[in-house]
């Protein structure tokens, strides 16, 4: 039987990067992964495809709508081929994983595919083309999430679906209904809506991304619907029937009345669930939480000392850069080592276009809290890199602590806001004050100068360019 130091279970961001770094740390590493390819949701069906479809369908948007603006003429009609996007996306996610498979063997990682269900604390089956057993001193479940459901849907993952198949339809769709106004329905929402589809976004909260600053949800809400989103905040779903090639969902409105919604394809995106399935975990006295979540401690450790858990499949934001840090995490306390996460400073971003992006405290979190804070603000419409690409929409806000000017939270929404939000996350690592963002350069043209801009406007309304 092969013994290791450390086993894996699951191969994605949370599980791949935890098993790099115990080999990078001299310990003896498997992973265990039940699909055929390696990367999990996020590299298979999740952040990657998700992004190269944004990105495919952003370059036909731009095409259709812009060029011609930019005095780009193109003679004949311009086409969507939608089975060679869909095997451009599957191109992406093929040397994406194909990469990893690189990197396992790079590192020496044993890769095992099959099944992982533990047999004791120790010891793990894994059911594949055939049954074998390894040995470990150590194990981190990495199994991630699947997608959540309502109880009176039936997802037959053709016209009512998740996101898995919305990564790969066949046709575009002519009206898509969308459950859920969080991260995926926006994405993928947007993905078909510059495709050309119709799109109905059914929010039971009162405001899309309701997760983020109520300053975010209200700015991408005005975008979206200028990009003609149909918008229904404050609707609670019913009903979800399929009728031949038809969708129907029934939902109730703010005023109780009922509203219908009929479309083609309806995606249902109202969050993700913990996946344990298989995993056997009470053989190994792991125990779950009542939402079915593995229960781990502030070293990650679940209730049997040598077994740990990262990423989706314990509590927490369910983001591939939050597992990857916890992957890291668990291998440096495995080894011995004092590590540590701040989870404030993971940023969450969409990407839709214009992107949104946050970190740290939201003002919502800041009052509720009692923290007294001060505001900058700017928009993106005044900076000159905008007008050059037409990137108007959106801002910077920037909170700061009313007494000691240290930034608490910078919330985004515009052009490239994924990227820019790194700016934020090391000024807030290094605890940085507004006025210590401000008095820094910030290359011209360029959109992080509303970053700065921002900032000077919470260090005593000294914006310079409004
Ligand atoms: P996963 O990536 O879910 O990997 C778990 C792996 O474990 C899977 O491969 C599974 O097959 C395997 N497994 C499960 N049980 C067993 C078992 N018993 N034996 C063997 N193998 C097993 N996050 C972002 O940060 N940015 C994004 O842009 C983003 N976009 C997304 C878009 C979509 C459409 C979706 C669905 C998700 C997106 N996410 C994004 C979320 C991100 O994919 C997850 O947070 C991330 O994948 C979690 O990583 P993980 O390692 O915990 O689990
Ligand atoms: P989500 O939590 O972002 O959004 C779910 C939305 O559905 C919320 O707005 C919620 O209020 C709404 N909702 C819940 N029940 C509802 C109901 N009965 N009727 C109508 N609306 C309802 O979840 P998601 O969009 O499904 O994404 C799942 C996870 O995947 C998220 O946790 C996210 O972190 C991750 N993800 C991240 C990214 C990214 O980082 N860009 C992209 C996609 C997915």
């Amino acid at each position: 039987m092969n013994s290791y130091d450390v086993a894996i279970i699951g191969s994605g961001p949370g599980g791949y990067v935890a098993a790099i770094r115990c080999a990078q740390l001299g310990m003896k590493t498997a992973i265990i992964e039940k699909y055929s390819t390696l990367g999990g949701t996020c590299l298979n069906v999740g952040c990657i495809p998700s992004k190269a479809l944004l990105d495919s369908s952003h370059h036909y948007e731009d095409a259709v709508k812009h060029f011609e603006e930019h005095g780009i003429d193109i003679p004949g009609e311009i086409k969507v081929n939608l089975e060679k996007m869909i095997a451009r996306k599957q191109a992406v996610v093929d040397q994406t994983t194909g990469g990893i498979d690189f990197l396992m063997k790079k590192n020496k990682i044993d890769v095992y595919e099959g099944l992982g269900a533990f047999k004791d604390a120790t010891h793990i089956t894994i059911t594949g083309k055939e049954t074998i057993e390894i040995e470990a001193k150590n194990t981190i479940i990495a199994t991630g999430s699947k997608p959540s459901s309502l109880p009176f849907i039936k997802l037959d993952k053709e016209r009512v679906i998740t996101s898995t198949e919305a990564l790969k339809l066949k046709e575009i769709p002519k009206h898509l209904i969308v459950i859920g106004g969080g991260v995926i329905g926006l994405e993928l929402g947007q993905v078909y809506k510059r495709l050309g589809a119709e799109v109905s976004v059914v929010e039971y909260m009162d405001r899309i991304i309701p997760t983020m600053d109520a300053g975010l949800s209200k700015e991408l809400n005005k975008v979206l619907k200028k990009q003609k989103f149909k918008i229904n905040t404050s609707h609670k779903v019913k009903s979800v029937e399929r009728k031949g090639d038809e969708v129907i969902v029934k939902a109730d409105n703010k005023k109780g009345e009922e509203v219908t919604f009929i479309g083609d394809y309806c995606l249902v995106s109202v969050g993700r669930q913990a996946y344990t399935e298989g995993l056997n975990a009470e053989a190994a006295g792991v125990k779950l939480t009542d939402r079915g979540m593995v229960d781990v401690n502030e070293h990650l450790q679940t209730s049997t000392a040598n077994i740990y858990a990262i990423g989706d499949v314990i509590k927490g934001a369910m983001l591939a850069h939050k597992a990857e840090e916890e992957g890291v995490f668990v291998a440096e306390t495995i080894a011995g080592q004092k590590p540590h996460i701040d989870y404030n400073l993971i940023p969450g971003v969409v990407y839709t276009w214009p992107e949104v992006a946050a970190v740290g405290k939201t003002e919502e979190q800041l009052k509720e809290a009692g923290v007294a804070y001060k505001t900058g603000q700017f928009p993106m419409r005044a900076l000159g890199r905008s007008r050059a690409s037409m990137d108007l929409d959106g801002f910077v806000k920037i909170l700061a602590d009313e007494k000691t000017d240290e930034i608490l939270g910078v919330h985004m929404v515009g052009a490239r806001a994924a990227d820019m939000i790194a700016e934020a996350v090391v000024a807030m690592e290094y605890r940085a004050s507004a006025e210590d963002v401000s008095r820094m350069s910030h290359a011209h043209p360029t959109f992080t100068e509303a970053i700065k801009e921002a900032a000077l406007a919470a260090t005593g309304d000294r914006a310079l360019h409004v």
